[in-house]
């Protein structure tokens, strides 16, 4: 199956542009309070090493927003205000950061929502229009209940105010916890609007289930060309987010780092496969440029994996070999397996 991107708006967010044909920008949200702007941008920066490339935080009070300006003045990355309940302090954020996240069901109704988008519009911003199904109108819960049917025609309302007052500026997303609405959902809206689509299951869980659901919900999504930036939602360190998150556009092709792969394990096993495969991971994470890493447990499937990769290591019982490009370049003692394979990473210069 060819990949083939639905066509979206483009949108500016800061000094990124989503939608369209630009790269899929991955998102993670700071679990610092904000009001404690250190804080929030030191987390900000850890998330934007790991590869982050637009970062949410919640303003639930004053002393949040009041913390926002700072957060945005030290951040390189652009800064996403999340509201809820508040749309005062909607309309204060737009002037300070770089896109709205907002839920047009928990905002104070039509008129309130129509000054947070002439806010945003003012400051020429965007505005995402969250959609959750823990959120939906009563009218549509009653006529519909949680399902997708009801997310979209609540998005549709929104988007129709927003058409009125003719802000088009929109990221969309449509959030739940049960991945199948998830899909169906975002499905639904990708054939009746073109707005670029921010993409994620919510509430998905700590590892490793909260990454399962993630990569079945966003990578149905992504293979059918559905979605323009994306979260994977843990009860975790955000970091690990942005972890789960390149993995899953790695593996659909759509991430230019690091492929990692490393074998199951069996009854073939020589050295301890799995602490060496996961120390290797581990450290290599962070690069961003094409690299193939193989880490291969026994002579069987070893060589023929260690070979298609840039860096390669297959055991055998007393040895481990390392190949690169395609080639066995030496023996090597398996308790050393792991700083030679990260040294010889370390020489291309990633
Ligand atoms: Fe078993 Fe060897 Fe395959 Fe690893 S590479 S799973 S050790 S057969």
């Amino acid at each position: 199956m060819r990949y083939t991107r639905r066509k979206t708006r483009v949108v500016r967010i800061g000094n990124i542009k989503i939608g369209g044909d630009n790269k899929i920008a991955i998102q993670s949200m700071c679990n610092a309070p904000t009001k404690d702007a250190k804080k929030t941008i030191r987390q900000i920066q850890s998330l934007q090493e790991a590869g982050c490339d637009i970062v949410r935080v919640a303003v639930p009070d004053r002393e949040s927003l009041a913390a926002l300006a700072m957060i945005k003045k030290q951040a390189s990355i652009p800064i996403v205000a999340d509201i809820h309940f508040d749309y005062r302090l909607a309309i204060e954020a737009a002037k300070i950061v770089d896109k709205i996240r907002i839920n047009p069901g928990n905002i104070g109704g039509e008129e309130k929502f129509i000054q947070v988008l002439e806010a945003a519009k003012e400051s020429s911003i965007p505005v995402r229009i969250g959609v959750n199904t823990g959120s939906l109108e009563k009218d549509l819960l009653q006529k519909h209940g949680k399902t997708a049917e009801a997310v979209v025609l609540s998005a549709s309302r929104a988007l129709m105010i927003a058409e009125k007052i003719d802000f088009r500026d929109i990221v969309v997303s449509l959030k739940s916890s049960d991945v199948l609405d998830t899909i169906n959902s975002y499905r639904m809206f990708s054939e009746r609007f073109d707005y670029p689509l921010h993409i994620g299951v919510t509430e998905a869980g700590p590892l490793p289930i909260g990454a399962v659901k993630s990569a079945v919900g966003i990578g149905t999504l992504l293979a059918e060309g559905i979605g323009d930036t994306l979260r994977v939602s843990l009860t975790e360190d955000p970091v690990e987010e942005v972890y789960i998150a390149k993995e899953i556009l790695q593996g659909l092709g759509l991430y230019p780092g690091r492929v990692f792969v490393s074998c199951p394990t069996c009854g073939r096993t020589s050295p301890n496969i799995i602490k060496i495969a996961k120390e290797i991971e581990a450290k290599t994470r962070d690069i961003r440029k094409p690299i193939k890493i193989a880490v291969m447990g026994c002579e069987v499937n070893g060589p023929g994996e260690a070979r298609d990769a840039d860096i390669g290591i297959a055991f055998s019982k007393e040895k481990a070999f390392l190949f690169e490009k395609g080639k066995i370049v030496r023996s090597i003692n398996p308790k050393q397996a792991v700083n030679v394979v990260l040294e010889e990473i370390k020489k291309l210069n990633l």
